[in-house]
């Protein structure tokens, strides 16, 4: 079922988590195995994160370099069709522009149609780790509204071979990704939103946001976005502490601020098992008061380690 729809029919707030696929090797019987704490929670939706390929550059032995590829966690669209048809539990698969180029696209969409899976969380992607700058492949998307658009354009049977003989339209609810403290290469909070818009108005049916640890943040976020004529759903994203050095480590990776409260309960706690409390506690709190406030759905990043997620719902949700 479409996500929108499942919000649409709902009166409470639903529940949605977003796993990474296990590194290359593993098993679907371990991912399973580490899943099933999470599907006992009997999630609305479980998301699948994609990963661009790392790239990694060698020197041989007579001193030229070598670019090697390497897939460290492949594996998104078959994880989320045996969680959706062996778990029972609808999903949302990410597709990223990086490492694509549009016919790769394409041909990913038509596998995700044929094995009736209807919700996508488009984005552009982050660089691999070993990389600074996000570059698109030659012929892929730059931008995340690109591939909304390719999408929408799948939609409306409009695929990228005009010449094709009664089209098979695609069905696809479309998720985007937003940020209530500002993308970090934005030159601005207004620029960002701009930005925004423009993936909703290219098709786009609802938005989740990267994680935020100040619920006002949030609150702000989704009063400005409505301001400026954006109407869709905006599914807050959660993401439990659960380190002290994280203090530094989130800020850093993910360009969010964390409120005083919580950094001066971090940096009063004597170790990482305390910290690792407080993050649930304030995980809980948010979530309760987001909760009140009404929000659609809540969105936890569990990010491999769901331990303390688990935790958080069964707190909230009971
Ligand atoms: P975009 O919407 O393309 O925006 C990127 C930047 O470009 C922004 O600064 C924006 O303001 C700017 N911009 C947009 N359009 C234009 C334009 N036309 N002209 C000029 N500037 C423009 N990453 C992964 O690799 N895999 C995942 O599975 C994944 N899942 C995520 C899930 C969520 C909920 C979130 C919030 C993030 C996720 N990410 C994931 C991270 C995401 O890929 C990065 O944050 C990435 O840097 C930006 O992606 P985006 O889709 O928001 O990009």
């Amino acid at each position: 079922m479409k996500l929108t729809d499942l919000l649409a029919q709902s009166n409470k707030t639903l529940l949605s988590i977003e796993i990474m696929p296990p590194l290359v090797g593993q098993s679907f019987e371990q991912l399973f195995d580490r899943l099933t704490p999470l599907v006992e929670c009997q999630p609305a939706m479980i998301n699948v994160t994609y990963h661009q390929q790392e790239k990694v550059y060698r020197e041989r032995p007579d001193g030229t370099i070598e670019k090697i590829t390497l897939r460290k966690r492949p594996g998104t669209v078959g994880i989320s069709a045996a969680i959706r048809y062996k778990m029972g539990i609808e999903v949302v698969p990410h597709l990223i522009c990086g490492g694509f180029t549009r016919e790769e696209t394409e041909y990913a969409l038509v596998d995700l149609h044929y094995l009736g899976i209807q919700n996508l969380l488009l984005l552009r992607g982050d660089p691999p780790p070993n990389m600074k700058h996000f570059t698109p492949e030659k012929g892929g998307h730059k931008y995340a509204v690109d591939l909304v658009k390719q999408v929408t354009d799948m939609n409306r049977g409009i695929y990228l071979d005009d010449e094709l003989i009664e089209p098979n339209p695609t069905d696809f609810c479309i998720g985007v990704a937003g940020y209530p403290e500002k993308h970090y290469e934005a030159p601005n909070f207004n620029i960002d939103l701009r930005n925004l818009k423009a993936k909703i108005d290219a098709g786009a049916d609802y938005i989740v946001t990267q994680m935020f640890f100040d619920n006002q943040k949030y609150f702000d976020f989704v009063d400005q976005c409505r301001e400026i004529g954006i109407e869709v759903p905006i599914i807050p994203g959660i993401k439990p502490i659960s380190r002290r050095k994280q203090i530094k480590a989130i800020p850093k990776t993910f360009h969010v601020s964390l409120p005083d409260p919580l950094v001066e309960r971090l940096i009063a706690c004597e170790d990482d098992k305390q910290a690792y409390q407080i993050g649930i506690d304030w995980a809980i709190e948010q979530s309760k008061e987001l909760m009140e406030a009404g929000v659609p759905m809540l969105h936890y990043y569990t990010m491999g380690k769901p331990g303390n997620v688990v935790q958080i719902i069964r707190a909230v949700f009971g």
